[in-house]
């Protein structure tokens, strides 16, 4: 449970410009840019585990997305479209590899095609370079891809976010930051000038305050007294890999056509940089918000949902998906049908164990879930409410923006 600072009457404590809670690939980022922002400034960044990037950041496809899905307008088009650019330039600075790959999305039945063509014309408004593909055109790119027809995003990549954060570590460092790992904060307090932070046993205090928490973003926001309308619920990517000799099955990306009213993108084949090929991630409520292994439950995560009226409206709003997302996790051969749309060769033996990713997904009082990125600011410190995919790809552009409204630049 998290609980509220203690501090000892007239205790000194060091007063740091800027805190950033949360060493995923957002706080990295953000603690990156308030630093090159402001050279000089005094920053600290506390993060609960013993390495940076090891939740959503380390655990997920290590897709670069274009931004091909998004609404025009939204926050997750325009940052998805410069953060695409953004982490390809980074990686380039810093030695990273990565890979434009290029994405097909395949449609199998009648409702894709009517799915893809309305992805092909938001794509286009998105500014983003995308082709139809015919059924022929599909087979010679991709003889073991079955479909209807395609659409290909040729500036899709692939890297591994675990590289950018160790990069980003070392970058925040040598500007002068402070990284401090092992650090749970359990307790903050704004006040007039500055902003409290606590953990067991140390206490901090910030002129300015960056909560980028991911999984527990409302836990601490609800801490740090916000009165926020949505909660965090868990949604579990679950995985397979495939044997090393069918690694080169495919020679893009290849996806499904999305369920436009879900934020999830459908179980896909993704070649991963270091040469893998992953099946998934499905999307499916998890019973434990870090809890990896499959049936992990951690009932408190539990009731904070369970509590929640919005997670109910969505389960219900979402019950037909909800229900085979979970028979699907439960039973091979219900996943396995989902990749055999387009990949009929696939069999069960193909579906080696590979570890989950577990989503922060946001979901409103009403039972709507937030499909794009979500900030709450106060007059000393800015929360970072709702940044799923592509916020790994997006990271670089949201924290120039947090930055900008931290340090007014
Ligand atoms: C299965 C899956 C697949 C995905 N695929 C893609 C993809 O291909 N491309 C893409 O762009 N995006 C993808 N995403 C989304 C992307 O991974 C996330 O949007 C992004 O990593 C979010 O970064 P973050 O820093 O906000 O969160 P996180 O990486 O979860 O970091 C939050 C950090 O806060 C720390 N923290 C929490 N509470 C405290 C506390 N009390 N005190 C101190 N520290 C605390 C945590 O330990 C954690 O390290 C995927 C996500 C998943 C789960």
């Amino acid at each position: 449970m998290l609980e509220k600072p203690i501090r000892a009457a007239g205790a000194k404590v060091m007063i740091y410009d800027y805190c950033v809670i949360g060493g995923g690939i957002v706080g990295l980022a953000t603690a990156m840019r308030l630093l090159e922002d402001r050279p000089g400034a005094s920053l600290l960044l506390l993060e609960k585990e013993d390495k940076p990037g090891l939740h959503q950041t380390g655990h997920n496809s290590g897709v670069i997305h274009a931004g091909i899905y998004y609404p025009p307008g939204s926050l997750k088009a325009e940052l998805c479209r410069k953060g695409a650019e953004a982490t390809k330039a980074f990686c380039a600075e810093n030695g990273i590899r990565f890979k434009v790959c290029g994405k097909l999305l395949v449609a199998t039945s009648d409702l894709e095609v009517e799915r893809m063509d309305a992805l092909f014309e938001r794509s286009k408004k998105n500014a983003i370079e995308i082709h139809r593909v015919s059924q022929g055109e599909l087979k010679e790119r991709e003889p073991n891809i079955r479909g209807r027809g395609a659409l290909f995003v040729p500036s899709t990549g692939i890297v591994s976010y675990g590289e950018i954060c160790k990069a980003m570590a070392r970058r925040v460092s040598a500007l002068g930051g402070e990284i401090r790992l092992s650090m749970r904060v359990t307790g903050i307090r704004e006040t007039i000038d500055a902003v409290d932070i606590a953990s067991a046993g140390e206490s901090w205090r910030a002129r300015r305050l960056v909560v980028c928490a991911g999984l527990q973003s409302d836990r601490l926001a609800i801490l740090a007294g916000l009165s926020i309308e949505h909660r965090i619920v868990p949604f579990r990517g679950e995985y397979y890999r495939l044997p090393a000799e069918k690694n080169e099955i495919v020679r893009h990306l290849i996806y499904p056509i999305p369920d436009p009213t879900l934020p999830f993108l459908g179980v896909h084949l993704t070649r991963m940089i270091d040469g893998s090929v992953t099946v998934g991630p499905n999307a499916v409520i998890g019973f434990a918000r870090e809890g990896y292994p499959r049936l992990s439950v951690k009932l408190a995560d539990m009731a904070d949902y369970a509590l929640f009226p919005g997670f109910w409206k969505t389960v219900l709003a979402h019950r037909r998906s909800a229900m085979t997302e979970l028979r699907n996790s439960l039973w091979k051969p219900g996943y396995l049908s989902e990749c055999r749309k387009y990949c009929p060769s696939l069999t069960l033996d193909d579906l080696l164990p590979h570890e989950a990713g577990i989503r922060a997904q946001a979901v409103r009082r009403d039972g709507a879930l937030i499909h794009d990125f979500l900030f709450a600011e106060t007059d000393r410190m800015l929360h970072v409410c709702n940044a799923p995919s592509p916020a790994a790809t997006s990271a670089i552009p949201i924290a120039v923006m947090i930055a900008g409204r931290i340090t007014g630049k």
